[in-house]
């Protein structure tokens, strides 16, 4: 008897990871073809919200109301600007691609003089953490310096309890693809210079960090600076 639920339970759980996997391969797809402008507008906000419903559909375990500041070993002061004033969402929109206006996001810098990506302190790379509970929704491992993509190789983390997702930019390596679940201060990447203009000489080493609510079912910026301040570090 035992047996027999075990083994429904397992493939029950089967089925779901490969619903999750599938649903977040195509939200990737459709984020792939929104930043290079391949989609029509309105056919893109149709599909993410027909996408985010389904991947609701299939439940994620865990919510944290405390985040895990996502630079292992960094802290809010590392936050560029003065008070988080380097946060504009004004003129963003997401179907705007990879043309999109202001900076709706903090950038966390890494003491890395030389732009080698290592720590100066430690000479080692800087872990890049999952701020909580969730799923990868989106992301790109592969990027070159001609690339004119902005944010590099990047990640998009869906943290379906409080409906809101996390964009983690400029990354040197990732760790994580679409359909993966990830834990709170879970490691999904190293920290780099990947990105038109993180990769300058002119930009000092960060990642570019942005939460978004999906109220509307597409991404809306909202800023996470006090949840920054309040993280909690690993
Ligand atoms: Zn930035």
């Amino acid at each position: 008897m035992l047996k027999t639920l075990l083994l429904a339970l397992a493939v029950t759980l089967g089925f779901l990871q490969t619903d999750r996997q599938s649903i977040c391969n195509k939200i990737n797809t459709l984020n792939t073809k929104v930043l290079n402008g391949t989609i029509d507008r309105k056919a893109a906000l149709a599909q993410f919200g027909v996408l985010i419903k389904q991947l609701n559909a299939v439940p994620v375990a865990g919510k944290h109301a405390q985040w895990v500041f996502p630079l292992k070993g960094y802290r809010a002061n590392a936050i560029g600007g003065v008070n988080g004033n380097g946060y504009i969402s004004k003129g963003y929109n997401y179907l705007d691609g990879n043309k999109h206006k202001a900076h709706p996001a903090h950038d966390i810098f890494i003491t890395d003089r030389d732009q080698n990506d290592l720590d100066d302190r430690t000479n080692k790379l800087i872990d890049v953490l999952s701020v909580d509970d969730g799923v990868v929704i989106a992301c790109s491992n592969v990027w070159d310096a001609g690339s004119n993509l902005r944010g590099g190789k990047y990640i998009w983390v869906y943290h379906p309890r409080y409906n809101y997702v996390t964009y983690y930019a400029h990354n040197r390596q990732l760790f994580v693809k679409p359909g993966d679940e990830v834990k709170q201060g879970q490691k999904i990447a190293e920290v780099g210079r990947t990105g038109f203009s993180a990769y300058k000489k002119r930009s000092p080493t960060h990642l570019h960090f942005s939460a978004f609510s999906l109220a509307d079912n597409i991404p809306v910026p909202f800023n996470p600076y006090n949840k920054l301040v309040n993280a909690a570090h690993l």
